[in-house]
């Protein structure tokens, strides 16, 4: 019989699924009929192979030859098939006794000179190989070490097809995966380097302890972008599931640095206001790439400038901001990749972004209110916290007091002030407050006494808080209490949740 089936992964969104590579030589024509994979990618990888075999000193077989990838109906994506079909073929010529590699999933992509090159998403495909029962893989060398990071599965690594040959004829050994990097050094941007701005430095400890958005507005120079990029320096560190995900993630987009284990520190995406769709969403050929929203996952998402990002880029925003997904558009069907990012956005207060601040604003009233209206729609509406810096002043940069307090005095406050609200929510399956809905906030265990909630009550009755900005400024108490070490908000809370609410001044007020 000359037949053979090797097993290999496919990945849809991040989720793996085991395929079987049965190849299968009859007797006629010498052809090669490639079947299970879509058309373009089709004839790529039968070039790749045939040439990868025979310039690994391999007799290509002159057969009629069916390779067939299952299931069928399973949309797959990529190079990362390239190894197995190589390996299938051979071994179903005859050329490879079928023992040595039963039960082992192959992972990888071919040069045409017989190398084995790197794929993306290695990560989530060992998994899901483990997943599946497989206890042994064989992945490119450059990925080895991700691949490692998946429990309950031996790690062999090849750097070319001749190496693999020469491994299953029992004449040399595979590779190990190499030893780990270092772990990354702790971040450098630390809080200890934000001059002033105890609006905005309170902001960002608010918005890292309960998970809520942020806005930042501000003059040009006011220090929007530092106290931004400081945000993950006062985040917890990922837990086991969240530190493979983001990951996972990474591996997919192929942007995981060789040698890296497991990322521990929520990540933080800065993508420019003219960035493209699929960079901010993802897209792109073959298996898709994760735009930034999805690289953002379980950590930061900053967009600076917002107010010069198109309308239809803000509008593609809103559902994955929703629902904490992106869902691209394919060929066949769609692809999903998580998208649970915190959010932190960035804008001068009107057009014309003097760096004196609003005293010497040249404005129109007319081209403010149009201003202010293109972000109120999409994004404000989702946002926690909006909060005007000041423009800068020379007290604040040779600070008279105390230095300002370092990261990680913040992070430990911060990390406190979650496990409180863990707990809290812990029977809801919320982790931070943001995830608390109004209407569970308003009613009994968690209503306040109406003697705290008076300021809250007036600024709605006049009008300088919607019904939606009413739930925001309870949560905001919440996380302001979490913070002080208090069981709940007291009317202290509840002002300067207000205050955070709606900035010092009350120009963003709805
Ligand atoms: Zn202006």
């Amino acid at each position: 019989m000359s037949y053979a089936r090797v097993l290999c992964v496919g990945l849809v969104g991040v989720t793996g699924h085991l395929v079987e590579v049965e190849a299968d030589l009859a007797a006629g024509l010498p052809a090669v009929m490639l079947t299970g994979l879509p058309d373009a990618a089709l004839n790529e990888a039968r070039d790749r192979v045939r040439a990868a075999i025979v310039n690994s000193g391999q007799e290509w077989p002159n057969r009629r030859i069916t390779v067939n990838l299952l299931p069928a109906d399973l949309h797959k994506h990529g190079s990362s098939f390239d190894l197995a079909i190589a390996t299938a073929l051979l071994t179903g010529a005859g050329s490879l006794p079928a023992g040595p590699l039963r039960e082992v999933v192959l992972l990888g992509e071919l040069g045409l000179d017989g190398t084995v090159r790197p794929v993306r998403g290695v990560l989530p495909m060992v998994a899901a190989a483990v997943r599946a029962g497989a206890t042994r893989v064989i992945v490119p060398v450059e990925n080895a070490c991700e691949a490692t990071v998946v429990p309950g599965v031996t790690v062999r690594a090849v750097d070319t097809l001749r190496r693999l040959v020469e491994f299953v004829r029992g004449q040399e050994p595979l590779l190990d995966p190499l030893p780990a990097a270092p772990p990354p050094p702790p971040p450098r941007l630390d809080l200890a380097d934000v001059a002033g701005q105890p609006m905005g430095r309170l902001g960002l400890e608010v918005a890292a302890a309960g998970g809520h958005h942020l806005a930042l507005f501000g003059p040009p120079g006011a220090g929007k972008t530092m106290l931004a990029e400081r945000l993950p320096s006062i985040l917890p560190e990922l837990d086991d599931t969240a530190a493979l995900e983001v990951t996972a993630l990474q591996s997919i987009a192929g942007v995981l640095p060789p040698g890296s284990h497991l990322v521990r520190r929520p990540p933080f995406q800065a993508p420019h206001h003219s960035a493209s769709l699929a960079s901010l969403i993802g897209g792109g050929s073959g298996l898709a790439r994760p735009g930034a929203m999805s690289l953002a996952h379980r950590g930061v998402l900053f967009l600076d400038e917002v107010s010069e990002m198109s309308g239809r880029t803000l509008q593609a925003l809103r559902e994955p901001l929703e629902t904490g997904q992106v869902v691209l558009a394919r060929l066949h069907g769609t692809t999903e990749y998580p998208a649970r990012v915190q959010l932190v956005v960035a804008a001068n207060p009107c057009p014309c972004a003097s760096p004196a601040g609003d005293q010497h604003c040249t404005c129109s009233p007319h081209a403010r209110r149009r201003y202010r209206a293109k972000l109120s729609g999409p994004l404000l509406d989702r946002i926690d916290m909006r909060i005007t810096l000041r423009p800068m002043r020379a007290a604040d940069l040779v600070p008279v007091d105390d230095p300002a307090t370092p990261s990680a005095v913040v992070a430990a406050k911060v990390s406190q002030a979650r496990k409180v609200a863990e707990e809290r929510w812990a029977a809801h399956g919320w982790q931070v407050n943001a995830e608390a809905p109004g209407p569970v906030l308003r009613k009994p265990p968690w209503q306040l006494p109406p003697k705290d909630t008076t300021d809250l009550r007036r600024a709605l009755d006049l009008g300088l808080l919607s019904a939606r900005g009413f739930d925001r400024v309870l949560r905001l108490a919440w996380t302001l209490a979490d913070l002080d070490g208090r069981s709940r908000p007291e009317r202290a809370d509840i002002s300067e949740a207000i205050q955070l609410r709606m900035g010092e001044s009350h120009e963003w007020a709805e």
